[in-house]
C-alpha cells in the first residue's frame, strides 16, 4: 500500500489537483481548506460536513498532521510559551503575546521558521544551538492552528516570524507558509511581520514571491566591524548592502521597516553608535525598537544599563527618529530562545 498523503503538505494547487485526480468536484478542495485552516480539523473524521462515505474514502489515502503540544508555560505578564514536537521528535517554540491595552484586542503569535538557526549570532541562544533543520511550510502554519485551537474562541490576530530560526534561510517554505496564513487562515498581510538577520538577496526577492508583509531587520550594530563580531552573516552581506536592500523594499502607504537593536553592554551601546544609527537610517521610512539584551548562560555578553538605554534612545529621538524601548516579555518563563520580546 502506498503511503498516505498528509493533506497539510499540499499547496493550494496541489490540493485541487489531488481532488480532481480522484474524480471529486473542485468545491471539495475549498471545503478541505476551510475545515483544515479555519476550523482546525485535527483528523478527517472531524470534517462533519463530509458524508461518512467520503470520509472513509479520504481516510484510506490521506491524513491530517498535527503538532503535539509538549509544554505550555504562562508568564505573569500574560505571555505564554508553547513547546511543540514535530513528526521526527524535534521541538520548536511559539510564543503568544496578548495585548489587552488596546481597544481592539491584539493577540500576536511569534512563530519559528527553523529548528535551531545557522546564523550564529553571539547574543542569541538559538544561534548557539546551530541549525537542526528547516521547518516545512505546514509546520510553520501549524503553530498558528495549534494555538488557535487552544485559545478558542479567541483567535490570533497578528503574526511575527521572530521565533527560532532565520526565515529567509528557509525561503521557499516560509513563502508558501505566508501565502497559507493570508489566504487560508485569513490573517491580513498587514498584520504579519517577518524578521531577518539580513540575507540581502532574499530581502530583495521576498516582495516578488510572497504577500507584502511587514519587514523587520535585526540590525544590532552600526559598523561592519562590530556587526561582523556579533552577527557573522554581516561578513557576507555587510551593512551597506543590507541598507540598500531595505531602501528597495516596497512599503505600503503608512508602513515602516522596523529595525531591532539589541543593546549589549560595551558592544553597540555608545553615543557614537546612536549617532551612526541615525546616519545609517536617515533616508529610510522606519522605526527602531531598542531591546536591552536578555542575557543567557551560554554567553558572557551583558545587558546595557537602564540609564544607558534611555540615553541611547534620547539621541535617536533628538534626531527625529522613532525609537521605542521594548523589554523582553515573559522573562519569568524563560523566553528561552532569548528572543521573546514585545514587538508591539
Ligand atoms: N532570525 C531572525 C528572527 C528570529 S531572532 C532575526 O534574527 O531577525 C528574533 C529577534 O530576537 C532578533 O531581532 C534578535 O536580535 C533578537 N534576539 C536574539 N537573542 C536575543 C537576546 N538574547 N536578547 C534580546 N533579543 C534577542
Ligand atoms: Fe538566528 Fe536570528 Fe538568533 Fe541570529 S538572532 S542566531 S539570525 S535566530
Amino acid at each position: 500500500m502506498s503511503k498516505k498523503i498528509n493533506l497539510k503538505s499540499l499547496s493550494k494547487d496541489e490540493l485541487f489537483r489531488f481532488i480532481e485526480d480522484r474524480g471529486l468536484p473542485r468545491y471539495r478542495a475549498d471545503q478541505l481548506i476551510h475545515w483544515i485552516y479555519k476550523r482546525y480539523a485535527a483528523k478527517i473524521d472531524g470534517i462533519t460536513e463530509f458524508s461518512i462515505d467520503l470520509r472513509n474514502v479520504l481516510n484510506e489515502i490521506t491524513f491530517i498532521s498535527n503538532l503535539e503540544l509538549v509544554k505550555r508555560l504562562k508568564s505573569l505578564d500574560g505571555t505564554e510559551k508553547f513547546l511543540f514536537s514535530l513528526e521526527d521528535g524535534q521541538t520548536i517554540e511559539s510564543v503568544l503575546i496578548p495585548d489587552k491595552s488596546l481597544r481592539i484586542r491584539r493577540i500576536t503569535l511569534c512563530i519559528s521558521s527553523q529548528a535551531g538557526c545557522a546564523m550564529g549570532c553571539s547574543f542569541c541562544l538559538t544561534g548557539r544551538i546551530g541549525l537542526i533543520r528547516n521547518l516545512k511550510s505546514y509546520e510553520i502554519v501549524d503553530q498558528i492552528i495549534a494555538v488557535n485551537r487552544i485559545i478558542k474562541p479567541e483567535r490570533i490576530t497578528n503574526i511575527v516570524l521572530m521565533g527560532m530560526g532565520e526565515p529567509l534561510a528557509n525561503f521557499d517554505n516560509v513563502v508558501e507558509a505566508l501565502w497559507r496564513v493570508v489566504l487560508f487562515i485569513g490573517i491580513s498581510k498587514r498584520r504579519i511581520t517577518l524578521s531577518t538577520a539580513g540575507i540581502t538577496p532574499k530581502i530583495l526577492l521576498l516582495p516578488k514571491k510572497a504577500p507584502e508583509v511587514n519587514l523587520a531587520i535585526s540590525l544590532n550594530a552600526t559598523t561592519d566591524v562590530s556587526r561582523n563580531e556579533i552577527m557573522p552573516v554581516n561578513k557576507k552581506y555587510p551593512l551597506k548592502s543590507l541598507i540598500n536592500a531595505c531602501k528597495r523594499y516596497p512599503l505600503q502607504p503608512g508602513r515602516k521597516i522596523t529595525f531591532e537593536y539589541v543593546l549589549i553592554d560595551g558592544k553597540n551601546d555608545s553615543a557614537e553608535d546612536a549617532h551612526r544609527l541615525v546616519d545609517l537610517l536617515r533616508d529610510l521610512r522606519c522605526k527602531i525598537n531598542l531591546i536591552p539584551l536578555n542575557p543567557h548562560a551560554g554567553s558572557s555578553l551583558k545587558r546595557t544599563s537602564d540609564q544607558n538605554v534611555l540615553e541611547f534612545q534620547k539621541i535617536l529621538l533628538q534626531n527625529n527618529m522613532r525609537a521605542l524601548i521594548r523589554e523582553s516579555k515573559g522573562q519569568d518563563i524563560l523566553a528561552a530562545c532569548g528572543q521573546l520580546k514585545a514587538m508591539y
